[in-house]
């Protein structure tokens, strides 16, 4: 009898020997299938924060005259990764939060060091009641487990509209202010904080985000996205 894709991946939970994309089988070890890594293209620069433009500085914070944090991601959102986003965002396939936060681990640029702190992005209320859960929450927890890191849930969000097919003022315009330290919780002392997010586009929600935690002492804040999309690329259409 044939077993359905939807089949093979919830097997792929017990047995762990095939891909959490497709369903094929796996090689032990490995992350994902030959054929689903070959629709991962890197994405080799890091963006300012504030501007959305990419580092010139590979090493960061001294690029003179630029304020903001340094945003890395791992890959670029096109083939595969958007897929991943969109399931995991939009499709409740909580699972595929592991394989991108692997993604991360095995093709970030820069990545999280065990002690350091990471903080995922958070959801609107509305948002997160809507969906059942805040996928970059999913995605810090992952990463958490894999690199020795802790993640606090330290933020929250006022809910706002959504940032799908706004223009890059837009972007800034509507997450400005939006976000919040979470009840009586505090920015650990000296820790190397990094923001998790799914994807960057303009790095604005990064930009609002992290203008809290250094707002309230943090001294490193980094982001990290599993994936970066450029605006004129395929846009997200699913709500
Ligand atoms: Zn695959």
């Amino acid at each position: 009898m044939a077993i359905s894709p939807l089949s093979k991946n919830i097997l792929g939970l017990f047995l762990r020997k095939v891909c959490p994309s497709c369903g094929c089988s796996l090689e032990e070890g490995e992350l994902l299938c030959a054929w689903c890594k070959l629709r991962i293209d890197r994405c080799s620069k890091a963006h300012w924060s504030s501007t959305g433009t990419p580092l010139g500085n590979p090493s960061g914070y001294m690029e003179a005259g630029v304020t903001g944090i340094p945003v890395y991601s791992a890959v670029l959102y096109r083939g595969l990764p958007g897929e991943i986003v969109v399931r995991l965002k939009y499709k409740g396939e909580k699972h595929l939060a592991r394989a991108a936060a692997g993604m991360i681990m095995r093709y970030s640029t820069k990545v999280p060091a065990p002690g350091d702190i990471l903080v995922p992005v958070p959801a609107g209320r509305k948002r997160k009641r809507e969906r059942g859960y805040n996928q970059a929450a999913l995605l810090s927890a992952k990463l958490a487990s894999l690199s020795g890191c802790r993640s606090h849930d330290i933020l929250k969000k006022d809910d706002s509209p959504s940032q799908v097919g706004l223009s890059p003022s837009q972007r800034r315009e509507n997450v400005a202010g939006v976000f919040h330290m979470s009840g009586r919780c505090r920015v650990p002392e000296g820790a190397n904080i990094w923001l998790v997010d799914d994807v960057a586009t303009t790095c604005s929600t990064m930009d609002s985000a992290a203008g809290v935690l250094l707002d309230f002492g943090a001294v490193s804040v980094t982001g990290l996205t599993l994936a970066y999309r450029k605006r004129t690329a395929d846009s997200i259409i699913h709500r």
